[in-house]
């Protein structure tokens, strides 16, 4: 079976296998996980070796803070302006799909919200240019949605700005290596390519750790949940382990993140070139900005997308249901997909067409 969900996803094989040799007892400590202190040496080692390994993979400066949260990257789209708005200042926002919209709604709650540029006049089928950002004069940050996971709509370019940068990458961190240094905070949902759900990843510039607002509660600030290791309460400790685990198999299975790029390249051109040489399938996003992890099409023929589903299915190609709110089909190739996954989508595609097309 391969699992085309659009999260939470697929995880690697070997690491739910690794997962399931460890779960009962791990290394010879009579214990699950599950079932320790995050305070323990067990798992403090655990913690600090996930650490060490996504520093790693995303070469992340010193100066940047790494922190293991919960809530999700929704609550990023609250915690965020209590935490760089203590300054005063306007937050902005790059608007390009769904996810973006709620990430600006929860900001106009606190302080209104200007968008700096927006998708909407092209459907949401390309991001704005560079030279089509204009930030208010009083801009605290800009904010913008690397990859619309709905949309299927991602970024080619990291905008630059004169104030910090700060990108929900929920859909497409670990896609590829990234220069962490042009952010000032980067925050993605772990249940696409880190981990399972319940953890959330946060990537913080230092110097951004006492901008908060007075107000801001204590579980939403950066910067006690950075004084405290991500431990101020009670983390979510056996989704933490599960990412280390997913960090040690980009490292070691997968051989780093450049390696990662070129795989999941190839697995994006293959589908999206499947689509366009057909008129029974069709994507509508502009070439440039497809993104790479989700990848979004609909059927000609509207009445075919059940028997497509149902077929797939039965094919053991799972989850290639659209979003509910645009249907259609969408086939989310993160990096857990395996690249045979998508040729054997591709095949079932192929043999559907020539069947019912
Ligand atoms: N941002 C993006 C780009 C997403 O794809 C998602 C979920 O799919 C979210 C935010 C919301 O994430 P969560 O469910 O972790 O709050």
């Amino acid at each position: 079976h391969y699992n085309f969900c659009a999260g939470p996803a697929a995880l690697p094989q070997a690491v739910l296998e690794r997962a399931r040799d460890e779960l009962l007892d791990y290394q010879g400590r009579g214990l699950s996980v599950m079932e320790m202190s995050h305070r323990s040496p067990e798992f403090t080692a655990i913690a600090e070796q996930a650490e060490a390994d996504i520093r790693e993979l995303l070469a992340i400066p010193d100066n940047y803070r790494v922190l293991f949260l919960q809530g999700g990257a929704s609550m990023q789209f609250a915690m965020l302006p209590y935490n760089l708005l203590g300054r005063g200042g306007t937050p902005n926002y790059l608007y390009t799909g769904i996810w973006g919209k709620k990430a600006i709604s929860e900001a106009q709650h606190l302080a209104g919200a200007h968008i700096a540029a927006s998708s909407e006049g092209n459907g949401l089928t390309a991001v704005p240019r560079p030279e089509e950002i204009q930030l208010s004069a009083d801009a605290a940050y800009l904010h913008y949605t690397a990859n619309e996971t709905i949309g299927g709509l991602e970024f080619d370019y990291i905008p630059e700005v004169e104030v910090p940068l700060v990108c929900d990458m929920s859909s497409s961190i670990l896609s590829g290596p990234l220069d962490v240094s042009k952010f000032g905070v980067l925050y993605a949902g772990a249940q696409k390519n880190i981990g399972p759900a319940g953890l959330t990843l946060v990537i913080v510039r230092d110097d951004l750790l006492e901008r908060a607002r007075p107000e801001t509660p204590t579980m939403f600030s950066y910067k006690v949940m950075a004084e405290n290791g991500s431990m101020f309460n009670t983390p979510a400790t056996y989704a933490w382990y599960l990412a280390g685990l997913v960090f040690e198999w980009l490292k070691h299975d997968v051989g780093g993140l450049a390696a990662m790029n070129a795989i999941n390249d190839r697995k994006a051109a293959k589908l999206y070139a499947t689509i366009d040489a057909s008129d029974f399938y069709s994507n509508p996003i502009v070439p440039r900005n497809r993104s790479r992890m989700n990848v979004p099409f609909v059927l000609a023929d509207e009445a075919l997308n059940a028997p497509f589903l149902a077929e797939a299915e039965a094919a053991g190609l799972l989850n290639l249901k659209g979003h509910r709110s645009v249907g259609g089909m969408r086939a989310s190739l993160y990096n857990a997909v395996p690249e045979a996954g998508v040729d054997a989508l591709i095949e079932f595609m192929t043999d559907f067409e020539h069947r019912r097309g």
